[in-house]
């Protein structure tokens, strides 16, 4: 088979692909450090991580080694045997965020969906009803699977796809009354993005989490932190949760935990795990050893690189250049994020500032309406903040 040029690949995938995206005329071809290339040769600083994915970064050695290494030996199992790999994923992820048992998964959306059966489950055998109700927040995204999306309160995503999955009910983030008014004796879960992340980069506040914490644990009603975006360190800590000193019941994580070979997992505490046995829930490749050795391998290497130390302090650097840019321009109504998940909203829509940035060689995603999000890898340096910042605000002056 021949290689395509850039117009036949473009061509071929609008020609073949469900248009379900809209995307940007480049073809991406390689990528090094935290810079891509496309099949011309241009050059792009990424500040999106095909979506807060590689943490870190592109053309790692060791990571790319280490899935070499497992493809050679054993890719699939099936979950009717033993392997190595998932047990070692299992023991780092349960250690990191502080929770008893995981099940892996394959995406983010069936991390969601896993954690939504599990909070029914056992709500079911305390008991024994099945009209349970889960309380999601508005604006959130928790992935496009009928249960994910049932969670996701955002009525455009799920208008055409309706009836929806009954039982879910929508507060309104850092609104705690609203949480409270939509608490009856069938509520069995609360779940939310700790950092809402498609919805615009909103910080779940303290008082906020640790009300909803204690409200949950009066009640009996289990904490769900979806942690796909947020979590592994992109928020200067393992788990945004670690910051606010709370703990979920069950957690999602998903995204940076492969660092791109897809893997998603859920994880809870064992009272709650043990509301799942055999037969409950299955996965034909969540949990085959070549994701998950892909996984040992990150954890391996955020403690090897320092990523949390580099999160919290290159974090903290775009923070104040951000703060500047609101400072500086009419358009850039607030700042917001952790870490190294940031949200700079305009009072337009970003789409052309970001079109422009990519033109000029700076990847560059927005959030919700009108908020442009930066989840770069988690590796980036203070210079390639410097970059980012002097091209983002080349693209402001020329289009604002
Ligand atoms: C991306 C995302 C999901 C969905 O993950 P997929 O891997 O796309 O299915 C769910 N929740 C949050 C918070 C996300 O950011």
């Amino acid at each position: 088979m021949g290689t395509m040029n850039t117009k036949e690949i473009i061509e071929g995938a609008e020609a073949a692909l469900i248009h379900t995206y809209n995307r940007y005329q480049i073809v991406l071809e390689k990528g090094d450090g935290v810079r891509l290339y496309d099949k011309d040769g241009r050059e792009y600083l990424d500040f999106g991580a095909g979506i807060a994915v590689y943490a870190l970064g592109y053309n790692n050695k060791e990571y790319t080694d280490a899935v070499t290494e497992q493809a050679g030996k054993l890719i699939h199992t099936s979950n009717y045997f033993y392997n190595e790999p998932a047990v070692k994923a299992a023991q780092a992820v349960t250690k990191a965020a502080a929770m008893d048992r995981v099940f892996f998964t394959n995406s983010g959306t069936e991390a969601v969906e896993g954690a939504f059966k599990l909070a029914k489950k056992y709500a079911y055998l305390k008991d024994g009803s099945t009209d349970h109700e889960i309380i999601a927040m508005e604006h959130s995204f928790h992935g496009r699977s009928m249960g994910a999306l049932a969670l996701t309160g955002n009525r455009h995503y799920q208008e055409a796809f309706g009836p929806m999955i009954p039982g879910v009910r929508f507060a309104k983030f850092n609104d705690i009354e609203s949480v409270k008014a939509l608490i009856s004796d069938k509520t069995c879960a609360i779940i939310l993005e700790t950092i809402q992340g498609e919805g615009g980069v909103y910080v779940a506040r303290p008082e906020f989490l640790k009300e909803i914490r204690s409200i949950c644990d009066d009640l009996g009603i289990l904490l769900i932190l979806d942690e796909i975006q947020c979590g592994m360190g992109r928020s200067g800590s393992m788990f945004a949760y670690q910051q606010y000193g709370i703990k979920p019941d069950i957690v999602t994580v998903a995204k940076a935990l492969g660092c791109g070979i897809p893997i998603g997992a859920f994880l809870a505490r064992e009272e709650v795990a043990a509301a799942m046995v055999p037969g409950d829930h299955g996965t034909t490749y969540g949990g085959n050893p070549l994701a998950c050795a892909a996984a040992v391998k990150v954890f391996e290497l955020f403690e090897k690189l320092h990523v949390l130390e580099n999160v919290r302090r290159v974090g903290a650097y775009l923070s104040d250049r951000l703060e500047q840019i609101v400072a500086d321009y009419d358009a850039a109504v607030a700042h917001r994020g952790m870490g190294l998940i940031q949200g700079l909203e305009l009072s337009v829509s970003p789409k052309d500032v970001i079109a422009h940035a990519l033109e000029n060689g700076l990847i560059l995603f927005s959030a919700g309406t009108n908020v442009i999000r930066f989840v770069p890898p988690l590796v980036i340096t203070e210079r390639d903040v410097d970059e980012c910042i002097g091209k983002l605000r080349k693209s402001l002056d020329a289009v604002l």
